[in-house]
């Protein structure tokens, strides 16, 4: 195990960038709700636990979209911002209407002309309304799309289904070659099922696909789900990367944020490692909430009174739901502020703490998963730090005889 240095007061990750008058980071990232439904059912879907969703609007209102470009812009020119991050986000958020989704991308346009800010766009989609005109259209106005699929169709379609069941794997596929013929490369997200060899998803993503930078995330689940182990398979995929893929350029960013922790540094991603949670999520009428993952942990538990139409969306961080949630993600429980992974795993991420009776004071309900696969991480990787370390002493030795 490395030396780790424990500490019972976690450090606070304030964002880079400007701050307001208070002392606060400014915003400059958004999830923007541009659907609250989506076009398929994938069984371990977060979004529809929460019967909330129901309530909102099914794509952004006008009255929303409008309000929004005005906060924005006005966000923009009080703060003095370089750069703004938008993802649109659903549901499925290509359910929004292809000319609606046109002059939403020209108003950004229009910020970006009288703020001289850029507005970075990227989109998380299951892929399957990419036909040629969507996928020109990302291309245009510059949408760098983010794409969900499980791996091959055995695997992809156990989970990722439509209304009558059957799987979504060849028209995902299609509209990732969409994209390609627009000529936009898209990032994959898969999830992980545990059940499965994982070796079958990287190779699909490597060899089929030919995309060589992606990344695997565990199952969302709280401790009211109960959910199998992942140990076996992150270790697997550990193995898998670190003794065939790592030297050909491959990187899952989950095990990126795992070595950079194990090794010391802060490794904060949306899977593991310690940071505030400071996403704001716009919804479909225009309400501002904390992050989107967080209502798997009940019905109308992300709900604010927050909203693009009467707020400026620096008040997000003004709302007790959104500063519950920010609260929540620096305040680790005992167990995890004891623990020798403290650092590098940060008590997992904030929704897999969650349980019915403490709230977000509990370990990762995948806590002893992590566990087994930082030690084996560190048993893989620390010979090879002592042989970069000895590696100069034998050069220098072999100079001198
Ligand atoms: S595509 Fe996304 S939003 Fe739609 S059901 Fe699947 S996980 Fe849920
Ligand atoms: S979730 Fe488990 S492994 Fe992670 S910091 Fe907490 S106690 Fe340690």
């Amino acid at each position: 195990m490395p030396n780790l240095e424990l500490s019972q007061h976690m450090p606070i990750k304030v964002q880079d960038g400007p701050q307001d008058a208070s002392g606060n980071p400014v915003f400059n990232f958004i999830l923007l709700k541009l659907a609250s439904r989506c076009n398929i059912a994938c069984t371990y879907c977060y979004w529809f636990r929460d019967a909330e969703v129901y309530n909102k609007p099914a794509v952004l209102t006008i009255e929303a979209e409008d309000a929004f470009c005005q906060k924005l812009e006005d966000h923009i020119r009080e703060n003095d911002l370089d750069e703004f991050i938008i993802v649109f986000h659903g549901g499925e958020p290509l359910l929004y209407p292809k000319h609606r989704f046109v002059k939403l991308l020209q108003k950004f346009n229009g910020i970006e002309e009288r703020t001289g800010a850029t507005i970075v766009r990227g989109v998380s989609t299951n892929a399957l309304l990419i036909d040629d005109e969507y996928a020109e259209i990302l291309a245009k106005y510059e949408v760098n799309p983010s794409v969900s699929i499980d791996g091959p169709a055995e695997i992809h379609d156990k989970h990722r289904i439509d209304f009558k069941g059957k799987g979504t794997h060849a028209d995902t596929v299609k509209g990732i070659a969409n994209l390609r013929k627009a000529g936009l490369e898209p990032g994959i997200i898969a999830v992980c099922n545990p059940d499965t060899d994982p070796e079958k998803l990287v190779d699909y993503i490597v060899k089929e696909l030919g995309i060589k930078e992606f990344d695997i995330l565990p199952p969302d689940a709280t401790h009211a789900d109960n959910p199998p182990a992942i140990d076996a398979y992150f270790i697997k995929l550990f193995d898998l990367w670190y003794d065939n893929y790592a030297a050909e350029g491959v990187r899952i960013s989950t095990i990126d944020a795992m070595i950079g922790g194990i090794m010391g540094g802060m490794a904060a991603s949306d899977t593991i490692g310690y940071g505030a949670v400071e996403t704001v999520t716009m919804m479909t009428d225009g309400t501002l909430e904390p992050l989107d993952v967080l209502r798997i942990t009940g019905d109308g538990s992300t709900k604010t009174e927050t909203s693009v139409l009467k707020d400026t969306l620096q008040d997000a961080r003004k709302d007790p739901r959104w500063l519950g949630a920010y609260t929540a993600s620096l305040t680790l429980c005992e167990t995890c502020r004891n623990c020798e992974y403290m650092d590098a795993c940060g008590g997992g991420q904030l929704a897999q703490r969650w349980s019915p009776d403490n709230g977000y004071d509990n370990p990762s309900v995948y806590c002893e998963s992590w566990k087994n696969i930082f030690g084996h991480i560190w048993t893989r990787i620390s010979p090879t730090l002592v042989l970069d370390f000895q590696e100069p002493l034998t050069e220098a030795k072999s100079q001198q005889t």
